[in-house]
Protein backbone atom coordinates (compact mmCIF):
# COMPACT_ATOMS: atom_id res chain seq x y z
CA UNK A 1 0.00 0.00 0.00
CA UNK A 2 3.19 2.14 0.17
CA UNK A 3 3.94 1.86 -3.34
CA UNK A 4 4.92 4.50 -5.20
CA UNK A 5 4.05 5.12 -8.98
CA UNK A 6 5.99 6.93 -11.81
CA UNK A 7 2.61 8.67 -12.64
CA UNK A 8 -0.36 8.67 -10.51
CA UNK A 9 -3.15 7.24 -13.10
CA UNK A 10 -6.90 6.16 -12.27
CA UNK A 11 -6.34 3.43 -14.25
CA UNK A 12 -9.49 1.32 -15.70
CA UNK A 13 -8.47 -1.10 -18.44
CA UNK A 14 -11.99 -3.13 -17.30
CA UNK A 15 -9.61 -5.68 -16.48
CA UNK A 16 -8.04 -4.02 -13.15
CA UNK A 17 -8.21 -0.73 -10.84
CA UNK A 18 -5.38 1.28 -9.92
CA UNK A 19 -6.14 3.69 -7.50
CA UNK A 20 -3.32 5.83 -6.44
CA UNK A 21 -3.70 8.87 -3.87
CA UNK A 22 -3.42 12.08 -5.77
CA UNK A 23 -1.50 14.09 -2.71
CA UNK A 24 1.19 11.63 -2.93
CA UNK A 25 0.91 8.98 -6.00
CA UNK A 26 0.98 6.56 -3.18
CA UNK A 27 -0.57 3.01 -4.31
CA UNK A 28 -4.27 3.01 -2.69
CA UNK A 29 -5.39 0.31 -3.82
CA UNK A 30 -6.58 -2.42 -7.29
CA UNK A 31 -9.64 -4.20 -7.97
CA UNK A 32 -10.41 -6.01 -10.43
CA UNK A 33 -13.97 -4.81 -12.26
CA UNK A 34 -17.41 -6.90 -12.23
CA UNK A 35 -18.03 -9.56 -14.92
CA UNK A 36 -20.17 -9.88 -17.23
CA UNK A 37 -21.93 -13.07 -15.28
CA UNK A 38 -21.21 -10.66 -11.75
CA UNK A 39 -23.43 -8.17 -13.31
CA UNK A 40 -26.13 -10.61 -14.62
CA UNK A 41 -25.94 -11.66 -10.94
CA UNK A 42 -26.42 -8.43 -9.95
CA UNK A 43 -29.59 -7.46 -11.86
CA UNK A 44 -31.57 -10.65 -11.25
CA UNK A 45 -30.96 -10.47 -7.10
CA UNK A 46 -32.34 -7.14 -7.80
CA UNK A 47 -34.97 -7.60 -9.94
CA UNK A 48 -36.14 -10.75 -7.10
CA UNK A 49 -35.33 -8.42 -3.98
CA UNK A 50 -37.71 -6.06 -5.61
CA UNK A 51 -41.09 -7.62 -5.68
CA UNK A 52 -41.71 -7.79 -1.55
CA UNK A 53 -39.40 -4.68 -1.19
CA UNK A 54 -42.38 -3.06 -3.44
CA UNK A 55 -44.71 -4.26 -1.43
CA UNK A 56 -43.13 -3.66 2.13
CA UNK A 57 -44.98 -0.48 3.70
CA UNK A 58 -43.44 3.14 2.72
CA UNK A 59 -42.93 3.73 7.39
CA UNK A 60 -40.88 -0.07 7.30
CA UNK A 61 -38.74 1.18 4.20
CA UNK A 62 -38.59 4.42 5.72
CA UNK A 63 -36.90 3.44 9.08
CA UNK A 64 -34.47 0.98 7.23
CA UNK A 65 -32.88 4.02 5.45
CA UNK A 66 -32.98 5.62 8.83
CA UNK A 67 -30.66 3.28 10.06
CA UNK A 68 -28.76 2.85 7.12
CA UNK A 69 -28.28 6.25 8.00
CA UNK A 70 -27.01 5.84 11.24
CA UNK A 71 -24.66 3.61 10.74
CA UNK A 72 -23.31 5.76 7.65
CA UNK A 73 -23.08 8.54 10.17
CA UNK A 74 -21.15 6.19 12.39
CA UNK A 75 -18.64 5.64 9.74
CA UNK A 76 -18.12 9.13 8.75
CA UNK A 77 -14.57 9.52 9.36
CA UNK A 78 -13.18 6.24 7.89
CA UNK A 79 -15.04 6.97 4.29
CA UNK A 80 -13.83 10.83 4.46
CA UNK A 81 -10.44 9.51 5.17
CA UNK A 82 -11.14 6.91 2.36
CA UNK A 83 -12.59 9.75 0.37
CA UNK A 84 -9.32 12.13 0.63
CA UNK A 85 -6.86 9.30 -0.43
CA UNK A 86 -8.74 8.26 -3.51
CA UNK A 87 -9.74 11.49 -5.00
CA UNK A 88 -7.37 14.14 -2.57
CA UNK A 89 -10.32 15.86 -1.25
CA UNK A 90 -9.28 17.72 1.44
CA UNK A 91 -10.54 16.05 5.31
CA UNK A 92 -13.10 17.99 6.07
CA UNK A 93 -14.44 18.97 2.79
CA UNK A 94 -14.84 15.03 2.18
CA UNK A 95 -16.16 14.54 5.61
CA UNK A 96 -19.10 17.43 4.76
CA UNK A 97 -19.35 14.96 1.99
CA UNK A 98 -20.45 12.22 3.94
CA UNK A 99 -22.64 13.88 6.36
CA UNK A 100 -24.62 15.48 3.30
CA UNK A 101 -25.10 12.19 2.75
CA UNK A 102 -26.52 11.07 5.76
CA UNK A 103 -28.72 14.45 6.13
CA UNK A 104 -30.12 13.14 2.27
CA UNK A 105 -30.53 9.75 3.83
CA UNK A 106 -32.44 10.91 6.40
CA UNK A 107 -34.42 13.42 4.59
CA UNK A 108 -35.96 10.81 2.39
CA UNK A 109 -36.64 8.36 5.41
CA UNK A 110 -38.92 11.42 6.52
CA UNK A 111 -40.58 12.30 2.94
CA UNK A 112 -40.40 8.65 1.16
CA UNK A 113 -43.83 7.45 3.34
CA UNK A 114 -45.42 10.88 2.90
CA UNK A 115 -44.73 10.76 -1.06
CA UNK A 116 -48.59 9.98 -2.52
CA UNK A 117 -50.79 10.52 -5.06
CA UNK A 118 -54.14 12.35 -5.16
CA UNK A 119 -57.95 11.58 -4.79
CA UNK A 120 -59.36 12.19 -8.47
CA UNK A 121 -62.58 14.26 -8.45
CA UNK A 122 -65.02 11.75 -10.52
CA UNK A 123 -68.42 10.48 -10.39
CA UNK A 124 -69.40 10.48 -7.12
CA UNK A 125 -70.71 7.01 -6.90
CA UNK A 126 -66.94 5.90 -8.32
CA UNK A 127 -63.61 5.91 -6.28
CA UNK A 128 -60.76 7.64 -8.59
CA UNK A 129 -57.35 8.22 -7.51
CA UNK A 130 -53.41 7.97 -8.49
CA UNK A 131 -50.96 6.47 -7.26
CA UNK A 132 -47.04 6.01 -7.59
CA UNK A 133 -45.66 2.89 -7.78
CA UNK A 134 -41.96 1.94 -8.21
CA UNK A 135 -40.44 0.81 -11.26
CA UNK A 136 -38.34 -1.66 -10.31
CA UNK A 137 -34.60 -2.21 -10.90
CA UNK A 138 -32.61 1.01 -10.60
CA UNK A 139 -28.78 0.99 -11.75
CA UNK A 140 -27.34 3.93 -10.13
CA UNK A 141 -24.34 5.02 -11.81
CA UNK A 142 -22.29 7.82 -9.64
CA UNK A 143 -19.29 10.25 -10.41
CA UNK A 144 -16.18 10.72 -8.11
CA UNK A 145 -16.51 14.54 -7.08
CA UNK A 146 -18.58 14.35 -4.34
CA UNK A 147 -19.36 10.24 -4.41
CA UNK A 148 -20.99 9.40 -1.01
CA UNK A 149 -23.24 12.51 -0.89
CA UNK A 150 -24.59 11.88 -4.74
CA UNK A 151 -24.54 8.30 -4.29
CA UNK A 152 -26.82 8.86 -0.96
CA UNK A 153 -28.87 10.92 -2.75
CA UNK A 154 -30.05 8.46 -5.72
CA UNK A 155 -30.35 5.11 -3.66
CA UNK A 156 -32.23 6.99 -0.92
CA UNK A 157 -35.06 8.07 -3.25
CA UNK A 158 -34.79 5.06 -5.07
CA UNK A 159 -35.18 2.44 -2.08
CA UNK A 160 -37.26 4.51 0.32
CA UNK A 161 -39.80 4.60 -2.94
CA UNK A 162 -39.94 0.77 -2.98
CA UNK A 163 -37.21 0.60 -5.92
CA UNK A 164 -33.95 -2.22 -5.58
CA UNK A 165 -30.92 -0.97 -6.50
CA UNK A 166 -28.04 -1.90 -8.51
CA UNK A 167 -24.89 1.13 -7.78
CA UNK A 168 -21.72 1.54 -10.38
CA UNK A 169 -19.80 3.79 -8.40
CA UNK A 170 -16.66 5.61 -10.36
CA UNK A 171 -13.25 4.21 -11.17
CA UNK A 172 -11.97 6.96 -9.52
CA UNK A 173 -13.22 5.86 -6.09
CA UNK A 174 -13.91 2.06 -5.95
CA UNK A 175 -13.17 1.51 -2.44
CA UNK A 176 -15.25 4.22 -1.21
CA UNK A 177 -18.31 2.91 -3.30
CA UNK A 178 -17.27 -0.58 -2.20
CA UNK A 179 -17.74 0.42 1.10
CA UNK A 180 -20.50 2.62 1.52
CA UNK A 181 -22.68 -0.51 -0.27
CA UNK A 182 -21.21 -2.40 2.92
CA UNK A 183 -22.10 -0.24 4.89
CA UNK A 184 -25.40 0.43 3.87
CA UNK A 185 -27.13 -2.72 2.16
CA UNK A 186 -27.46 -4.28 5.89
CA UNK A 187 -30.35 -2.28 6.83
CA UNK A 188 -32.47 -3.32 3.91
CA UNK A 189 -33.37 -7.31 2.80
CA UNK A 190 -31.00 -8.56 0.95
CA UNK A 191 -29.72 -7.36 -2.18
CA UNK A 192 -32.56 -4.74 -2.62
CA UNK A 193 -28.79 -2.49 -2.78
CA UNK A 194 -25.96 -4.20 -4.89
CA UNK A 195 -22.96 -2.71 -5.87
CA UNK A 196 -20.93 -3.33 -9.20
CA UNK A 197 -17.39 -2.41 -9.21
CA UNK A 198 -16.20 -1.39 -12.65
CA UNK A 199 -15.07 1.41 -15.09
CA UNK A 200 -17.28 2.43 -18.13
CA UNK A 201 -17.20 -1.17 -19.44
CA UNK A 202 -19.46 -2.10 -16.48
CA UNK A 203 -21.47 0.73 -16.45
CA UNK A 204 -22.36 0.16 -19.90
CA UNK A 205 -23.03 -3.47 -19.44
CA UNK A 206 -25.28 -2.77 -16.95
CA UNK A 207 -27.06 -0.11 -18.65
CA UNK A 208 -27.85 -2.88 -21.10
CA UNK A 209 -29.19 -5.05 -19.19
CA UNK A 210 -33.13 -5.88 -19.70
CA UNK A 211 -33.96 -6.00 -15.76
CA UNK A 212 -33.02 -2.44 -15.33
CA UNK A 213 -36.07 -0.32 -15.75
CA UNK A 214 -34.64 2.94 -14.57
CA UNK A 215 -30.91 4.59 -14.55
CA UNK A 216 -30.02 6.88 -12.85
CA UNK A 217 -26.71 8.85 -14.36
CA UNK A 218 -24.73 11.57 -12.71
CA UNK A 219 -21.53 12.12 -14.40
CA UNK A 220 -19.97 13.82 -17.71
CA UNK A 221 -22.46 14.43 -20.69
CA UNK A 222 -20.31 12.55 -23.39
CA UNK A 223 -21.37 9.68 -20.86
CA UNK A 224 -25.14 10.59 -20.22
CA UNK A 225 -25.65 11.17 -23.99
CA UNK A 226 -24.19 7.28 -24.36
CA UNK A 227 -26.73 6.06 -21.80
CA UNK A 228 -29.94 7.88 -23.02
CA UNK A 229 -28.69 5.56 -26.52
CA UNK A 230 -28.31 2.53 -24.62
CA UNK A 231 -32.01 3.23 -23.00
CA UNK A 232 -33.44 3.57 -26.07
CA UNK A 233 -33.08 0.39 -26.88
CA UNK A 234 -33.94 -1.44 -23.77
CA UNK A 235 -36.68 0.93 -22.78
CA UNK A 236 -35.39 2.17 -19.48
CA UNK A 237 -36.33 5.66 -17.97
CA UNK A 238 -33.31 7.74 -17.91
CA UNK A 239 -32.38 10.72 -15.78
CA UNK A 240 -28.90 12.92 -16.40
CA UNK A 241 -27.85 14.78 -14.25
CA UNK A 242 -24.39 15.90 -16.44
CA UNK A 243 -21.77 18.14 -16.89
CA UNK A 244 -21.69 22.35 -16.60
CA UNK A 245 -20.04 25.34 -17.79
CA UNK A 246 -21.56 27.68 -15.48
CA UNK A 247 -21.47 31.78 -16.04
CA UNK A 248 -21.29 33.75 -13.46
CA UNK A 249 -21.97 37.78 -14.29
CA UNK A 250 -20.30 40.49 -12.28
CA UNK A 251 -22.44 43.32 -13.01
CA UNK A 252 -21.44 47.00 -12.72
CA UNK A 253 -22.35 48.92 -9.15
CA UNK A 254 -21.04 45.55 -7.04
CA UNK A 255 -18.19 45.94 -4.57
CA UNK A 256 -15.35 44.23 -6.25
CA UNK A 257 -13.50 42.71 -3.67
CA UNK A 258 -16.55 40.91 -2.56
CA UNK A 259 -17.03 40.07 -6.17
CA UNK A 260 -13.96 38.03 -6.94
CA UNK A 261 -14.37 36.28 -3.48
CA UNK A 262 -17.54 34.55 -4.95
CA UNK A 263 -15.49 33.83 -8.16
CA UNK A 264 -12.82 32.44 -6.32
CA UNK A 265 -15.22 30.34 -4.08
CA UNK A 266 -17.14 29.48 -7.21
CA UNK A 267 -14.07 28.62 -9.29
CA UNK A 268 -11.58 27.17 -6.78
CA UNK A 269 -13.86 25.15 -4.04
CA UNK A 270 -13.17 21.13 -4.72
CA UNK A 271 -10.41 22.35 -7.09
CA UNK A 272 -13.07 23.20 -9.40
CA UNK A 273 -14.21 20.12 -9.54
CA UNK A 274 -17.77 20.39 -8.82
CA UNK A 275 -20.85 20.18 -11.41
CA UNK A 276 -21.35 23.56 -10.92
CA UNK A 277 -18.40 25.30 -10.45
CA UNK A 278 -18.15 28.84 -11.65
CA UNK A 279 -16.65 28.29 -15.56
CA UNK A 280 -17.41 31.43 -17.36
CA UNK A 281 -17.00 34.94 -15.92
CA UNK A 282 -18.36 38.14 -17.77
CA UNK A 283 -17.26 41.22 -15.69
CA UNK A 284 -18.85 44.76 -16.39
CA UNK A 285 -15.94 47.20 -18.04
CA UNK A 286 -16.89 49.39 -14.65
CA UNK A 287 -15.47 47.02 -11.78
CA UNK A 288 -13.16 44.96 -14.08
CA UNK A 289 -9.78 46.11 -13.04
CA UNK A 290 -10.48 46.00 -9.59
CA UNK A 291 -12.36 43.02 -9.85
CA UNK A 292 -9.44 41.49 -11.43
CA UNK A 293 -6.93 42.44 -9.22
CA UNK A 294 -8.68 40.80 -6.39
CA UNK A 295 -9.49 38.31 -7.97
CA UNK A 296 -5.66 37.39 -8.61
CA UNK A 297 -4.67 37.96 -4.88
CA UNK A 298 -7.52 35.64 -4.19
CA UNK A 299 -6.02 33.12 -6.22
CA UNK A 300 -2.66 33.28 -4.88
CA UNK A 301 -4.32 33.26 -1.20
CA UNK A 302 -6.16 29.82 -2.04
CA UNK A 303 -2.52 28.11 -3.31
CA UNK A 304 -0.78 29.31 -0.95
CA UNK A 305 -2.92 28.63 2.08
CA UNK A 306 -3.67 25.14 1.51
CA UNK A 307 -7.44 25.72 0.66
CA UNK A 308 -6.73 23.58 -2.53
CA UNK A 309 -6.77 19.86 -3.08
CA UNK A 310 -4.79 18.31 -5.79
CA UNK A 311 -7.14 17.27 -9.11
CA UNK A 312 -8.39 13.95 -8.81
CA UNK A 313 -5.64 12.62 -11.04
CA UNK A 314 -2.75 13.40 -13.58
CA UNK A 315 -5.30 12.51 -16.82
CA UNK A 316 -7.65 15.37 -15.28
CA UNK A 317 -4.70 17.61 -15.04
CA UNK A 318 -3.28 17.19 -18.08
CA UNK A 319 -7.15 17.89 -19.52
CA UNK A 320 -7.80 21.20 -17.97
CA UNK A 321 -4.01 22.14 -18.58
CA UNK A 322 -4.61 21.46 -22.44
CA UNK A 323 -7.67 23.59 -22.17
CA UNK A 324 -5.75 26.58 -20.42
CA UNK A 325 -2.73 26.14 -23.37
CA UNK A 326 -5.19 25.81 -26.16
CA UNK A 327 -6.74 29.20 -24.94
CA UNK A 328 -3.41 31.31 -24.72
CA UNK A 329 -2.59 29.68 -28.18
CA UNK A 330 -6.48 31.79 -29.17
CA UNK A 331 -5.02 34.46 -27.48
CA UNK A 332 -6.09 34.46 -23.51
CA UNK A 333 -3.77 35.56 -20.78
CA UNK A 334 -3.13 34.11 -17.85
CA UNK A 335 -2.49 36.58 -14.92
CA UNK A 336 -1.63 34.02 -12.13
CA UNK A 337 -1.22 30.04 -11.91
CA UNK A 338 -0.98 28.22 -15.07
CA UNK A 339 1.71 25.81 -14.32
CA UNK A 340 2.09 22.05 -13.43
CA UNK A 341 3.91 22.20 -10.13
CA UNK A 342 7.34 19.53 -9.81
CA UNK A 343 6.25 16.56 -7.51
CA UNK A 344 4.54 13.96 -6.93
CA UNK A 345 0.61 14.23 -7.00
CA UNK A 346 -1.79 15.96 -9.06
CA UNK A 347 -1.53 19.15 -8.17
CA UNK A 348 -2.52 22.14 -10.19
CA UNK A 349 -2.74 26.06 -8.58
CA UNK A 350 -5.53 28.26 -8.53
CA UNK A 351 -5.21 30.20 -12.15
CA UNK A 352 -7.07 33.46 -13.56
CA UNK A 353 -6.90 33.96 -17.07
CA UNK A 354 -8.08 36.94 -18.82
CA UNK A 355 -9.40 37.91 -22.08
CA UNK A 356 -11.65 34.88 -23.01
CA UNK A 357 -13.77 34.48 -25.60
CA UNK A 358 -16.21 31.73 -26.57
CA UNK A 359 -14.26 29.72 -28.72
CA UNK A 360 -11.56 29.01 -26.52
CA UNK A 361 -11.77 25.62 -24.68
CA UNK A 362 -11.97 27.50 -21.13
CA UNK A 363 -14.94 28.97 -22.08
CA UNK A 364 -16.70 26.13 -24.49
CA UNK A 365 -15.92 23.39 -22.40
CA UNK A 366 -16.58 22.38 -18.75
CA UNK A 367 -13.84 22.51 -17.25
CA UNK A 368 -12.77 20.58 -14.22
CA UNK A 369 -10.02 22.24 -12.52
CA UNK A 370 -9.10 25.50 -10.50
CA UNK A 371 -9.19 28.23 -13.36
CA UNK A 372 -11.72 31.65 -12.82
CA UNK A 373 -11.51 32.39 -16.82
CA UNK A 374 -12.29 36.12 -17.49
CA UNK A 375 -14.60 38.34 -20.35
CA UNK A 376 -14.91 41.69 -19.99
CA UNK A 377 -18.52 43.04 -21.03
CA UNK A 378 -19.18 46.68 -21.68
CA UNK A 379 -23.28 46.11 -21.02
CA UNK A 380 -25.55 44.17 -18.85
CA UNK A 381 -27.46 42.79 -21.69
CA UNK A 382 -24.07 41.74 -23.42
CA UNK A 383 -23.25 39.65 -20.43
CA UNK A 384 -26.99 37.97 -20.51
CA UNK A 385 -26.17 37.30 -24.14
CA UNK A 386 -22.81 35.39 -24.02
CA UNK A 387 -23.83 33.54 -20.77
CA UNK A 388 -26.64 32.35 -22.51
CA UNK A 389 -24.95 31.35 -25.62
CA UNK A 390 -24.37 27.66 -24.24
CA UNK A 391 -24.95 24.04 -24.97
CA UNK A 392 -25.20 23.45 -21.50
CA UNK A 393 -28.06 24.70 -19.02
CA UNK A 394 -26.65 23.56 -15.32
CA UNK A 395 -26.80 26.70 -13.14
CA UNK A 396 -25.62 30.70 -13.34
CA UNK A 397 -24.88 33.43 -10.96
CA UNK A 398 -25.07 37.06 -11.17
CA UNK A 399 -23.60 39.24 -8.41
CA UNK A 400 -25.47 42.50 -8.98
CA UNK A 401 -27.28 45.75 -6.99
CA UNK A 402 -30.05 46.42 -9.56
CA UNK A 403 -33.16 44.74 -8.85
CA UNK A 404 -34.18 44.48 -12.38
CA UNK A 405 -31.10 42.41 -13.41
CA UNK A 406 -31.64 40.45 -10.85
CA UNK A 407 -35.15 39.41 -12.03
CA UNK A 408 -33.97 39.81 -15.79
CA UNK A 409 -31.55 36.89 -15.01
CA UNK A 410 -34.12 34.69 -13.35
CA UNK A 411 -36.73 35.22 -16.27
CA UNK A 412 -33.88 35.10 -18.96
CA UNK A 413 -31.29 32.77 -18.31
CA UNK A 414 -31.64 29.08 -20.08
CA UNK A 415 -29.92 27.39 -17.17
CA UNK A 416 -31.83 24.89 -14.29
CA UNK A 417 -30.60 26.99 -11.15
CA UNK A 418 -30.23 30.96 -11.03
CA UNK A 419 -28.27 31.82 -7.93
CA UNK A 420 -28.41 35.64 -7.18
CA UNK A 421 -25.65 37.17 -4.99
CA UNK A 422 -24.27 34.18 -3.86
CA UNK A 423 -21.91 31.40 -6.03
CA UNK A 424 -23.63 28.29 -3.40
CA UNK A 425 -26.66 28.05 -1.78
CA UNK A 426 -30.13 27.50 -2.07
CA UNK A 427 -32.96 26.57 0.29
CA UNK A 428 -33.96 22.64 1.36
CA UNK A 429 -36.59 21.46 -1.07
CA UNK A 430 -35.34 22.26 -4.15
CA UNK A 431 -35.32 20.23 -6.89
CA UNK A 432 -33.65 21.52 -10.16
CA UNK A 433 -34.30 20.38 -13.90
CA UNK A 434 -30.92 20.89 -16.57
CA UNK A 435 -31.34 22.28 -19.55
CA UNK A 436 -29.60 21.20 -22.85
CA UNK A 437 -26.60 19.15 -22.78
CA UNK A 438 -26.77 19.23 -18.93
CA UNK A 439 -28.80 16.55 -18.54
CA UNK A 440 -32.58 16.14 -18.28
CA UNK A 441 -34.80 15.29 -14.95
CA UNK A 442 -34.67 15.89 -11.24
CA UNK A 443 -31.77 14.32 -9.93
CA UNK A 444 -32.43 15.75 -5.64
CA UNK A 445 -34.81 17.25 -3.65
CA UNK A 446 -38.34 15.80 -3.34
CA UNK A 447 -39.26 15.85 -7.17
CA UNK A 448 -36.34 13.13 -7.22
CA UNK A 449 -38.77 10.74 -5.57
CA UNK A 450 -41.69 11.23 -8.70
CA UNK A 451 -38.58 10.65 -11.13
CA UNK A 452 -38.45 6.89 -9.08
CA UNK A 453 -42.14 6.09 -9.43
CA UNK A 454 -44.60 5.54 -12.34
CA UNK A 455 -48.19 6.72 -11.52
CA UNK A 456 -50.98 4.59 -11.49
CA UNK A 457 -54.33 5.94 -11.98
CA UNK A 458 -57.21 4.03 -10.64
CA UNK A 459 -60.95 4.12 -11.77
CA UNK A 460 -63.01 2.19 -9.05
CA UNK A 461 -66.77 2.06 -10.48
CA UNK A 462 -69.98 0.23 -8.74
CA UNK A 463 -70.67 -3.53 -9.70
CA UNK A 464 -74.64 -4.23 -10.73
CA UNK A 465 -75.41 -6.97 -8.12
CA UNK A 466 -77.31 -9.77 -9.36
CA UNK A 467 -80.55 -10.16 -7.99
P1 LIG B 1 -18.31 10.06 -16.02
O1 LIG B 1 -19.59 10.22 -16.75
O2 LIG B 1 -17.07 9.81 -16.77
O3 LIG B 1 -18.44 8.88 -14.97
C1 LIG B 1 -19.57 8.80 -14.12
C2 LIG B 1 -20.00 7.35 -14.00
O4 LIG B 1 -20.44 6.87 -15.28
C3 LIG B 1 -18.85 6.45 -13.57
O5 LIG B 1 -19.34 5.53 -12.62
C4 LIG B 1 -18.45 5.77 -14.86
O6 LIG B 1 -17.82 4.52 -14.71
C5 LIG B 1 -19.80 5.63 -15.54
N1 LIG B 1 -19.72 5.39 -16.99
C6 LIG B 1 -18.76 5.79 -17.85
N2 LIG B 1 -19.07 5.40 -19.10
C7 LIG B 1 -20.24 4.73 -19.04
C8 LIG B 1 -21.10 4.12 -19.99
N3 LIG B 1 -20.81 4.10 -21.31
N4 LIG B 1 -22.26 3.56 -19.56
C9 LIG B 1 -22.60 3.59 -18.26
N5 LIG B 1 -21.82 4.14 -17.30
C10 LIG B 1 -20.66 4.73 -17.68
O7 LIG B 1 -18.17 11.37 -15.11
P2 LIG B 1 -17.03 11.68 -14.04
O8 LIG B 1 -15.82 12.15 -14.75
O9 LIG B 1 -16.93 10.59 -13.07
O10 LIG B 1 -17.68 12.90 -13.24
C11 LIG B 1 -17.46 14.25 -13.58
C12 LIG B 1 -18.64 14.77 -14.36
O11 LIG B 1 -19.83 14.62 -13.59
C13 LIG B 1 -18.54 16.24 -14.67
O12 LIG B 1 -18.95 16.46 -15.99
C14 LIG B 1 -19.52 16.88 -13.69
O13 LIG B 1 -20.05 18.11 -14.10
C15 LIG B 1 -20.57 15.82 -13.61
N6 LIG B 1 -21.38 15.96 -12.40
C16 LIG B 1 -22.65 16.42 -12.54
C17 LIG B 1 -23.43 16.63 -11.40
C18 LIG B 1 -24.84 17.19 -11.53
O14 LIG B 1 -25.59 17.14 -10.55
N7 LIG B 1 -25.21 17.72 -12.66
C19 LIG B 1 -22.92 16.33 -10.14
C20 LIG B 1 -21.62 15.83 -10.06
C21 LIG B 1 -20.85 15.65 -11.20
Amino acid sequence: MTETLARAPHAADDTRITICDPRSGELVGTLTPADADTIDDACERARSAFGSWSRTAPAARGEALAAAASVLEDHADELATLTQRETGKPFDDARGGVLAGVGTLRQYAELGPLHQGSRLAGDPSAVDYSIPEPRGVVAVITPWNDPVAIACGLIGAAVVTGNAVVHKPSERCPHVGERLGELLSPAFPPDVLRTLTGGGETGAALVSRPQVAMIAHVGSTATGERIARAAALTGAYVIRENGGNDPLIVDAGVDPTWAAQQAALGSFANSGQICTSVERIYVHDDVADAFVDALCAEAREWTSNGALGPLVDERMRDEVHRQLTESVNLGARVLVGGTIPEGPGSAYPATVVVDCTAVMPVFSEETFGPIASVQRVTSFDDAIAAASNDRYGLAATVLTPSLEHASRSAAELPVGTVKVNAVFGGAPGGSAEPRGASGSGFGFGPKLLDEMTRLKVVHMGTAEVAS
